[in-house]
This record gives structure tokens, sequence and C-alpha cells, in this order.
């Protein structure tokens, strides 16, 4: 008699400590992949993909870095800092130039500014495209933008080409990029 109710009572007791544990491992991972979305202050992120004669780069850079602010701009003040940070994204020859022989022109700019994760982290997205006349003669990369945008400490650069990719971590002052690793051949 005692042995058949047994079972019973066991997964009355199991059920609801399952049925937590899914919800708590739940819970865990969705806050992990929120927090993968907000940036670090002071570290921005840059794609440069060398494919034929053309370069692809893309620039995620928090508000911060660029402007010192991330909130709207409502004063006429933020919102001029936001324009002069716009032309100044829009025209990517003055923050990075090529060797001359390189032949590298602007074709595309594109410059937007989202809102990431919950706590209205604001970031400037911007796509830069430019076509080369010799591919093998772009690096080094000369670069300003570390003096245009003073609050930017680093840039996570992530370089890939037919010949392979790079990881580059670009401290405050400099104002090189080596791309030798992803050129030439
Ligand atoms: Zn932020």
């Amino acid at each position: 008699m005692y042995y058949k109710t047994l079972p019973v009572v066991l997964s009355l007791v199991f059920v609801p400590c399952v049925a937590w544990a899914e919800k708590h491992d739940h819970k865990h991972e969705h806050e992990e992949t929120r927090q993968g979305h907000v940036h670090e202050h002071g570290v921005s992120a840059l794609k440069i993909a060398i494919e034929g004669k053309q370069i692809e780069m893309e620039l995620e850079a928090p508000g911060h870095d660029i402007v010192g602010f991330e909130h709207e701009a409502k004063s006429d003040e933020d919102k001029a800092a936001v324009e002069k940070a716009i032309k100044l994204l829009k025209q990517p020859l003055s923050l990075i130039s090529f060797p001359a022989k390189a032949g590298c022109k602007l074709a595309s700019s594109e410059v937007e500014v989202h809102k990431e994760g919950e706590e209205g982290h604001a970031e400037f997205h911007v796509h830069w495209e430019f076509t080369c006349t010799d591919m093998n003669a772009i690096t080094p990369l000369q670069t300003k933008i570390f003096s245009q945008f003073p609050n930017m400490e680093e840039i996570d650069i992530e370089a890939i080409s037919e010949k392979g990719q790079t990881a580059i971590e670009l401290e405050k002052g400099a104002v090189e990029i080596d791309l030798s690793a992803v050129v030439g051949s």
C-alpha cells in the first residue's frame, strides 16, 4: 500500500523543482544576451573587409566616444555636436588615409545613430566603402581618429581578406593601422 503511493509523492516534489530550474536558466541567459548588446564606453569596434579592389569598413562607436554623451540631443549645443560628428564621419578620408600610391577613393559613406539595449546607450554605426587601384599598397593606413574623438580610448579592429584575417587593438594615440597581415601576396 505504501509502496504504491510513493512514486506519486516523488513526482509531486520533483516537478516544481524542474520547472523552477528551467525558468531560472532562461532568465540567466536572457540577462547575458542583453548585456552583450551594451557597449563599453571608450571602446569602439572597426571591421575591415578587403575584396578585389574594394575596402569595406564598419565602425561601431558608443555615443560617449564620439560626442561625449548618449542622451537624446535636445539642446542646440548637443545637436550641433551630433551634426558636427556626422559630418566628420561622412568624410572618412579626414579620419583615415591611405598611402597615395594605393589610389584609394571614397565610394560610399553612411552614418546612423542607434539606441542599444534598454539603458538608452546611443551608438554611431558607420559604413564606409573605398575603391583602390593598388590594394597591395594600402598599408599602413594613417589615422587621426583619436585626435578627432578624444573620448575614444581603444578601437578593436578586425580585418579580413582573401589572404587571411587579423585582430588589432589600437590604443589611444595610435596614428597608424598596419594591415600587412591581410594585404599583399
Ligand atoms: Zn553607452
